[in-house]
């Protein structure tokens, strides 16, 4: 959305554009004579500089800034508003009046626009730094002040301060605009020093202008000692390109004020400036030893020259020691953690080559502590130390090998074929870590675990998420023996697999296996129990002991419960419905620990009930013994509930904990199933036939229905119904099967014996 205020700016900046080419044409040219060229110049200067004076002023009262950005804009405007006072003054002097009066007046406000620009350009924003970083850019500013020092010396002050009988009031402004221009090329070092030199346009376009304009007044001020200055000069193009630059500059600063905030940080490319200027100053003194001969100035330059290299050499070996330090672990020698996370955001922001593949491996040295412990630091630190060649020699000399601290190294390796390559690395790490280490008189044994993250992906990653993944699996290999390495997959990560899982639940990927509970005496199925398979796009078909321990422990199971409760009473109603021999049906469903412990579930059974239309007597809800065990009054009061309500609850697995009779008392049980590792043991084991025994006598003195788990042979069967069990489950009579199998099996029980 652009106001008319926008419109009107965006048209004034082409129109400057348009005017400065058509002038450029008429210029470069050779067109018109000495004097219109004389006075178009001076005319022209006058619409650019209005304009970046008003797009500056638009700036401060419409640019959105920071406080501090719009004081240092409010001077930037006074500084343009000087030049453009000056460029009227100018054209009315030069172009009309031909007053060839040096200093002009123009030449005053000039000498006004210093100090503002000057302090403008300090005042803006940048980010916070330490003293001694201020200090530093302060230096590096007024090398290059320095070297630009040593320019205007050769051209402007030198011969000012060797002339005679030059006025005195032109001895002072020629001094005072190098002098002036000197300043601001050192704010403007200080600006671009900064700040992201590439970040921000409208800066650079800012310090284009000013180096523009620093070229301009050298020169105006050269000529005007020299041959004297008329508008139309070679100095006069400087001053327009600046003058553009300005309007570009303020015009940006204007759209950027809106939206992104201010970058801060310094570029490499801006580090060299402090070189450059030293370069440059060079440059002119060798320049002029060239003329004066090589005694005695001559060497002496060389030898400076020299020297000052050197010196910057010097200097920049120190940075580079102190930056290693920075970045090395001292014991080991090897790139601490700040350099090995920076290596690995750079390789998880290089995308894989198609086929090909980069890695991060955490390594932890399993059983260092105890050495630690035991035998003293110093021997720790030699398993470290030889940890640390293990692991250098181990590895391609691209690849990288640090320690993160403690007992913990990384390795990055980049650019390998294929996964096998990766694995093929990190079974040869395993290897060698597992080298036992002489140290004094002792040998001393460590081992690692390591987990290694693979990006492969053509698109850069996330360097956590890499970090994460090595974690994760190293933290698999440690909790699955230990001197072992172990490849991330999803599956290792719960967060993710729980998400899967939760998302399986939504998609409809879960589906309820029915195992028909049989009635010993006659053969008749009078239940089916309700079992959950997880229907895995790319694992298959999964049983729950696949993932009910994840469901467990991160919640997951309780919607995934629910589902099992909806689906299965939604189908049984369905087989009320539709087969004559279903209409007494019982159906079990699993509720977990954590369902029962929902204080909502008598609510979220009843809905259910009532959503499906499934008849709440036909309901039996089980519970394991450990729940019966913890039961607490809150927990009763529940069952209760449910119970009162037509549903039966079963004990599941009975025989197996230590379910207290007290609790057994304690709870609305009306069904006690016997776990399938007692019936496993029938009809031979007499323990397991005695305490079989006991629980259906139990369920007798109870009055609790009896389900016998686990029957896998007719023996079983039949002991189990001799015993007075009534009811049982199991492979010998059904498997737990599909809805559409399981409509079979119930109209096929009637002639089942
Ligand atoms: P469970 O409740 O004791 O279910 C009986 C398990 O024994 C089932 O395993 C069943 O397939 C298996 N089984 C049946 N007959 C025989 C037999 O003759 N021999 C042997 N060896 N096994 C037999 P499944 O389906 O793998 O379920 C395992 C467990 O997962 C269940 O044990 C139950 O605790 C849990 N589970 C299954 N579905 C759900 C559910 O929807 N919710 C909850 N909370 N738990 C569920
Ligand atoms: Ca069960
Ligand atoms: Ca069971």
């Amino acid at each position: 959305m652009k106001s008319t205020g926008d419109r009107v700016a965006n048209a004034a900046v082409a129109g400057t554009g348009l005017m400065l080419a058509a002038f450029l044409v008429f210029y470069l040219g050779s067109w018109g004579d000495d004097e219109t060229r004389q006075y178009l110049t001076d005319l022209i200067h006058v619409p650019i500089s209005l304009v970046f004076t008003l797009l500056a002023l638009r700036v401060v009262v419409h640019g959105g800034r920071t406080v501090q950005a719009r004081r240092a804009w409010v001077l930037i405007t006074a500084a343009f508003f000087c030049r453009f006072a000056s460029q009227v003054s100018w054209f009315v002097e030069d172009a009309m009046m031909h007053r060839t009066a040096y200093p002009a007046y123009a030449d005053y406000w000039m000498i006004l626009y210093v100090p503002l620009m000057f302090v403008g350009l300090l005042l803006m924003p940048a980010a916070r730094r330490s003293r001694i970083d201020r200090i530093k850019l302060t230096l590096d500013a007024l090398i290059v002040a320095a070297g630009t020092f040593m320019v205007l010396w050769y051209l402007l002050l030198g011969p000012i301060f060797v002339s005679r009988n030059v006025p005195i009031g032109q001895v002072a402004y020629s001094a005072a605009l190098p002098m002036g221009d000197l300043l601001l090329v050192l704010a403007l070092a200080m600006l671009l020093m900064r700040r992201t030199g590439s970040g921000d346009p409208a800066i650079v376009m800012l310090a284009g202008a000013v180096a523009m304009f620093v070229i301009a007044d050298v020169g105006y001020g050269y000529l005007q000692l020299h041959v004297g200055f008329a508008g139309g000069s070679w100095p006069d193009l400087f001053w327009l390109g600046g003058g553009f630059l300005m309007v570009l500059a303020a015009h940006r600063t204007y759209w950027s004020g809106r939206g992104a905030p201010d970058q801060n940080g310094r570029s490499a490319r801006v580090n060299w400036l402090p070189y450059g200027a030293i370069a440059l100053a060079y440059g002119i003194l060798g320049y002029l030893a060239r003329e004066q001969g090589m005694y005695p100035l001559g060497g002496m330059i060389i030898g400076a020259i020299l020297m000052t290299a050197l010196v910057i050499a010097r200097q920049m070996y120190v940075l580079r020691e102190n930056q290693d330090l920075a970045v090395t672990d001292p014991l080991t020698g090897l790139p601490n953690r700040a350099l090995i996370n920076t290596r690995i955001a750079a390789l998880a922001a290089q995308p894989a080559r198609s086929g090909r593949c980069h890695a991060v491996m955490l390594i932890d040295l399993d059983k260092f502590k105890p050495i630690n412990d035991v035998y003293g630091h110093e021997a720790g630190d030699a398993v470290l130390e030889a940890a640390a060649v293990t692991l250098r020699t181990a590895i391609r000399a691209g690849d990288t090998a640090g320690r993160l601290g403690g007992d913990e190294f990384a390795v990055i390796l980049r650019d390998l074929p294929d996964r096998g390559a990766v694995e093929r690395v990190a079974q040869r790490l395993v290897g060698a870590l597992r080298t036992p280490i002489v140290f004094g008189e002792v040998v001393l044994c460590v081992e690692a675990s390591i987990g290694v993250a693979i990006h492969d992906a053509l698109h850069p990653v996330s360097p956590d998420l890499l970090l994460r993944q090595a974690d994760l699996a190293m933290y698999t290999a440690k909790r699955s023996g230990r001197s072992r390495y172990q490849v991330y997959t999803p599956d290792l990560d719960p967060g993710g697999r729980a998400a899967e899982l939760r998302s399986a639940i939504e998609n409809g990927d879960l589906i309820v296996h029915y195992q028909p509970v049989v009635a010993l005496g006659s053969g008749e199925t009078t239940a089916v129990e309700a079992l959950v398979r997880w229907e895995h796009r790319e694992r298959g078909l999964l049983p729950p002991a696949d993932f009910l321990d994840l469901a467990e422990e991160t919640g997951v199971i309780v919607p995934l419960g629910e589902w099992m409760l909806r689906e299965s009473c939604r189908q049984a109603a369905e087989w009320h419905d539709r087969i004559p021999a279903a209409a007494h049906l019982d159906l079990s469903v699993n509720l977990s620990a954590q369902q029962v412990m929902q204080e909502g579930l008598p609510g979220v059974v009843a809905a259910i009930l009532d959503d499906t239309g499934f008849p709440a007597e036909r309901l039996i809800l089980e519970i394991t013994e450990g729940v019966v065990l913890d039961a607490d009054d809150k927990l009763v009061t529940r069952l209760e509930e449910l119970r009162d309500s037509g549903v039966r609850i079963a004990v599941d697995d009975f025989g197996t904990g230590y379910s207290a009779l007290g609790c057994l008392r304690r709870l609305p049980i009306g069904i006690l199933k016997i776990d399938g590792s007692l019936t496993a043991g029938l009809p031979g084991d007499a323990t397991a036939r005695q305490l079989a025994e006991a629980v259906i006598r139990l369920g007798q003195i109870f009055a609790m229905e009896v389900v016998a788990e686990g029957i896998e042979t007719a023996e079983q069967a039949r002991t189990l119904r001799d015993l007075g069990c009534e009811r049982g489950q199991g492979f010998h009579l059904y498997h737990p099967m599909p809805a559409a199998y399981a409509v079979e099996a119930l109209g096929e029980h009637a002639g089942r014996r």
